[in-house]
């Protein structure tokens, strides 16, 4: 029996997430809209968020740039959507630890998001990885404010 290797698995997943992104597109209405990119590789990402009280009703991201940078805000806006803002920062932190190599990164929390792992092994890729959950971090801080 063939077995894939691990590497292989988390290139799979990052390569189905780059063709086909979720959650891309605007998000009409929206409380919180952020562009930010990555000029080392030239990636691009914006980022809108909807909250409903303290949850993330509503997540999409319009961009450009590499596969893991797209297929990274792919996979985040699947994971994020219907969380608190808390736990939606608190798994933004346990991404960047597990990118920082602090963190094993535990996949019955994480699912498909330990793919990105697989990408801690080309230290100048982790800037592409993290762009969108850089801009999370940010978003659910704005978020926080009062609006209205
Ligand atoms: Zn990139």
């Amino acid at each position: 029996m063939v077995r894939m290797s691990l590497e292989d698995l988390y290139k799979e997943v990052i390569l189905d997430h780059y063709r086909a992104p979720r959650n891309k597109g605007r998000l009409d209405p929206h409380d919180v809209v952020l562009e930010r990119n990555n000029p080392l590789c030239g990636d691009e990402i914006e980022l809108f968020l909807r909250f409903d009280g303290d949850t993330v009703e509503g997540i999409a991201f319009e961009g450009k740039g590499c596969s893991i940078s797209q297929a990274s805000a792919s996979m985040m806006t699947e994971k994020i959507q219907g969380l608190s803002a808390k736990e939606s920062g608190a798994l933004a932190e346990s991404i960047k630890a597990m990118m920082a190599g602090e963190e094993e990164g535990d996949p019955d929390a994480l699912g498909d998001l330990v793919a990105l792992k697989g990408v801690v092994k080309y230290p100048v890729r982790i800037k592409c990885a993290l762009l969108g959950w850089n801009t999370l971090l940010e978003g659910l801080e704005e978020g926080g404010k009062p609006r209205g």
